[in-house]
This record gives C-alpha cells, sequence and structure tokens, in this order.
C-alpha cells in the first residue's frame, strides 16, 4: 500500500490495517534511487503476503532490512525475508545480541507464546546480523534516514526519521504511535522513564508524518500526536495504551 512516493505499507496486521498476518506489525518499504530498504519484517507467518506486496511496490533490490527491535511481531521474520531478498539485516547492539542468538527468551517471545500471544508457529531463528547500528545517518539511494536511539518499550530500540520531499517521516516503531499513544508492558527490558525520555527526543523531530509499529499512519501534523504523548510523561503520567 503506497502511503507517500517511495514509501510502501508491505505488513500490517489486526492492530493496523490487516494486510498480511495478524500478528504483524507494520512494516515498511522505502524506496530510494536504486536502492531500498525495509523498515521491520513482520512476526514471520505473513511473509508472503509482504513479499507479493513488496513485488507490486516494483522496488529496486532491497539491501537492507532495518529492525526497530527485537520483538517477534516486528522481528521473527527478519532471518527468512532477508534470505529471500538477498538483504543484510542492521540492528542495535541489544537487539542484534537477540536476533543472532535466536533468544526467544529475551524476545519476550517464550512468555508471548505461553500466554497465548503468538501461536509456537512464530520461531525466532538465529539472524545474522551485518551492521550495529546506534544513532547516525544512513542513505537509501539519496534518501536521508537518520536512526536514533529510543529505548523504553524494549532495549535497544531504535527509530528512524526520514527526510523525505514532502516533510520529515517518523517511523516510530513501538516508541509511540498515533494519537500519542504508547506500549508499555510488563518486560524486564520496559523501562517508563526511558521511554519518556525516547519519547521528548522523538517529539523534539516535530515530524510531519509518523509510521509507526502498529495502527494506522498519520499523514500530517504527526509533532500534535507526539505531543499528546510528551504532555502526559511531563505531567508524570502515563501516555493512552495502544490497546
Ligand atoms: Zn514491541
Amino acid at each position: 500500500m503506497k502511503l507517500l512516493d517511495g514509501i510502501h505499507l508491505v505488513a500490517s496486521g489486526y492492530l493496523g490495517l490487516s494486510l498480511s498476518d495478524p500478528r504483524d506489525c507494520n512494516a515498511y518499504l522505502l524506496v530510494g534511487d536504486g536502492d531500498s530498504v525495509l523498515v521491520d519484517a513482520g512476526c514471520g507467518l505473513g511473509i508472503e503476503h509482504t513479499l507479493a506486496l513488496l513485488r507490486r511496490a516494483g522496488a529496486p533490490d532491497v539491501s537492507r532490512v532495518l529492525v526497530t527491535h527485537a520483538h517477534a511481531d516486528h522481528a521473527a521474520g527478519a532471518c527468512a525475508v532477508a534470505e529471500r531478498l538477498g538483504a543484510d539485516v542492521w540492528a542495535s547492539r541489544a537487539a542484534a545480541a537477540v536476533l543472532e542468538a535466536g533468544d526467544a527468551e529475551a524476545a519476550g517471545l517464550t512468555a508471548a507464546i505461553a500466554a497465548g500471544v503468538y501461536p509456537p508457529s512464530v520461531v525466532l531463528r538465529p539472524t545474522p546480523v551485518a551492521r550495529v547500528i546506534g544513532g547516525g545517518t544512513l542513505d537509501v539511494g539519496g534518501l536521508r534516514l537518520d536512526a536514533i536511539e529510543t529505548p523504553g518499550h524494549a532495549a535497544g530500540h531504535l527509530a528512524f526519521l526520514a527526510h523525505h520531499a514532502r516533510g520529515r517521516v517518523l517511523f516510530s516503531g513501538d516508541a509511540v504511535f498515533a494519537r500519542g499513544r504508547v506500549a508499555v508492558l510488563a518486560t524486564p527490558d520496559t523501562d517508563v522513564v526511558a521511554l519518556a525520555a525516547s519519547v521528548e527526543r522523538l517529539a523534539a523531530l516535530a515530524p510531519d508524518m509518523l509510521f509507526s509499529g502498529h495502527g494506522e499512519p498519520v499523514m500530517r501534523d504527526a509533532a500534535a500526536h507526539l505531543a499528546v504523548a510528551s504532555d502526559a510523561f511531563r505531567r508524570q503520567t502515563l501516555p493512552p495504551p495502544l490497546v
């Protein structure tokens, strides 16, 4: 599904637009001049839908799968998607440690399967990570993409800001969603204080558009959506929950 010139939604589950497997996060394709990247990969059960949407988008070769964090709905599909596309996986240091080990426990997958969130067919395969990224800037065929460290929802969480001709597009992963909602989980690597600082950092970027890891895309005035979350944290309260 085309969101902007060169930016397509290629996976989205029950919490979003139901394009692929219900457990999938939103995954985005960014198409530059002769190069493309994926932001997140889904849970692995909706790969054929995602690959079909990629083909329909007519993208040049996907060189990299950028993983925002190691939760299964974003990362369990990364290994298989990267293999099928001949792409590299890039992730933060903390996410890379979980992905390379295929550490379902650290990814929260073991507990989530026990809780019935995922079926046992969701598997975190050991996933080679070609490059560890923190902050810094990536080039996607002439499209500038800033990586932003945003821990809190999960350790080593990354967001990405694209400098698109139509404005600043924030790929926020699970740090913050439309209408200022957040996902605070009862998991060992959740850190609410770090999440508040991360949301503040993202709000300061004053993005025009917000394409988050779940839910609907925000096509204008995304800064107002981020302000809902940052205002709540400043009052030392929690923003509204994603679900
Ligand atoms: Zn998550």
